[in-house]
């Protein structure tokens, strides 16, 4: 099969190297020059483990082509997927489908033969309908199909998701359109994935229900870490005993400082939108999108806290700024609230992060980057564990509190315990959800 990819982001391009592997001809596209020249040089714009190898492979096999130009782009291919950003739209919680749009409407001015336009961004309910709209208005003469197929790969897994799907989602309204995917994702099908083939609503549905699902079940945990500190109960343990039980599950049910990430926040926003927009509000995740913002600053007040009362004047060594680990995406991540939150009260800030300092160098101004955590520890007060690198893993606690001025810690991850704490010279050790103080 042939196939143009609209947009080198985090899915267009982890989907575009994942389809040449499965040893089809891919076309990547995107309309920034910078991120086009990158990947001519063999270089990957973004931080996505194994994907530089495997980028290398397709190309070298000349099965993965990079281009900025469309037309050439979806000459000839089955199918062109749109995997363009779909943010939130400023002001009211909507899904902002400009991108989505402007794609769709220059595939329908450069195609001249039938082609499947399939959705890969995240859009609510009724996009693809548009999407078709949109193209049948640009190029009344054109045969083509619409069809919605979510992605569900998630940053610093990317790969393997993408390889080893739980589910591959696929909306279709022809027998046509569903032959061309069942082709493209037939080396799936071989190894027996599940391949779930419906129509076009549902499968757009289908992602924001699961993502909404997800961000329910952390939000549902950090209720409960709020309220173990209250009661002396330790939520690592209810964790465990909850995800036991295989109705539940034990993923998403790790306590932390909220979700963050590039897909969450947005979807959830648009998911309660959409709700709305139908009369027909999802009034629990209306709900989660408020408690996550109590939950960050509920982070912040533990923090003040950790500092007598206030962060003027206090050295704070932040360990971790990306949303999660293995990604260098900071979109919407807690250390944008958090991190700005001490800088804002005055405190000296010293970040370090094995991939974040890229993209966190524009949107935490006023903190100082360090190479490693034992750099960023020397002279501070408190030292805060965000994001739960590998790297963060096994510090020597040791060191670090020798290095550090006062003996504080905050684990906001509970990677460690008020024991570790404590065996490392730590005089104060605040985590989430467990009340053991060192
Ligand atoms: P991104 O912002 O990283 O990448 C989007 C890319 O599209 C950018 O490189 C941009 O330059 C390019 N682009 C925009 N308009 C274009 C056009 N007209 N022509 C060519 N290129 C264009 O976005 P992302 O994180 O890859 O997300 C893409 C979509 O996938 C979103 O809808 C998102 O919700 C969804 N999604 C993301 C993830 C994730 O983990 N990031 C997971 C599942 C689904």
């Amino acid at each position: 099969m042939k196939i143009a990819m609209i947009g080198t982001g985090y899915v267009g391009l982890v989907s575009g190297v994942c389809f040449s592997d499965f040893g089809h001809e891919v076309v990547c596209v995107d309309n920034n020059p910078a991120k086009i020249e990158m990947l001519e040089r063999g270089e990957v714009p973004i931080y996505e483990p194994g994907l530089d190898s495997l980028m290398a492979k397709n190309v070298e096999a000349a099965r993965l082509t990079f281009t900025r130009d469309l037309p050439t782009a979806i000459d000839g291919a089955d199918a062109v997927f749109i995997a363009v950003g779909t943010p939130t739209r400023r002001g009211d919680g909507h899904a902002d489908l400009t991108y989505v749009m402007a794609a769709a409407e220059e595939i329908a001015k450069a195609a001249k033969h039938y082609i499947v336009i399939v959705t890969k961004s995240t859009v609510p309910v009724g996009t693809n309908r548009k999407v078709r709209e949109v193209v049948a208005a640009a190029n009344p003469a054109l045969d083509f199909d619409v069809a919605s197929n979510p992605e569900f790969l998630r940053e610093g897994a990317a790969i393997d998701d993408f390889m080893k799907p739980d589910r591959v989602v696929v909306g279709v309204e022809t027998e046509r359109a569903g032959k061309v995917m069942e082709e493209i994702y037939r080396p799936l099908y071989l190894r027996e994935f599940p391949i779930v083939t419906t129509d076009l609503e549902s499968a757009e549905m289908i992602k924001y229900a699961a993502n909404a699902f997800l961000a329910t079940k952390i939000t549902f945990i950090n209720e409960i870490a709020a309220l173990c500190e209250k009661t002396g109960a330790n939520v690592k343990e209810v964790s465990k005993g909850m995800g036991l039980d295989g109705r539940i599950g034990k993923t998403f049910l790790h306590a932390g400082p909220g979700y963050g990430g590039s897909c969450f926040p947005k979807d959830t926003k648009a998911l309660a939108r959409i709700g709305q927009d139908y009369a027909s509000p999802v009034q629990i995740i209306e709900q989660v999108i408020k408690i996550n913002e109590d939950v960050k600053r509920r982070m912040v007040d533990k923090l003040i806290d950790l500092c007598d009362g206030s962060f003027n004047g206090k050295t704070i060594a932040v360990l971790g700024v990306t949303f999660k680990p293995n990604t260098d995406d900071m979109r919407d991540a807690p250390s944008l609230t958090i991190v700005p939150a001490m800088v804002g009260g005055g405190a000296k800030v010293r970040v370090t992060d094995p991939q974040g300092r890229r993209e966190g160098e524009h949107m935490l101004p006023g903190v100082e980057w360090c190479d490693d955590p034992y750099q960023a520890a020397v002279d501070a007060d408190v030292l805060v564990l965000l994001t739960e690198w590998n790297e963060f893993r096994a510090l020597d606690l040791g060191r670090i509190a020798e290095l550090m001025r006062g003996k504080k810690m905050a684990d906001l991850r509970n990677v460690y315990t008020v024991e570790d704490a404590r065996a490392a010279g730590f005089t104060a050790y605040e985590s989430v959800g467990r009340t053991g103080k060192a």
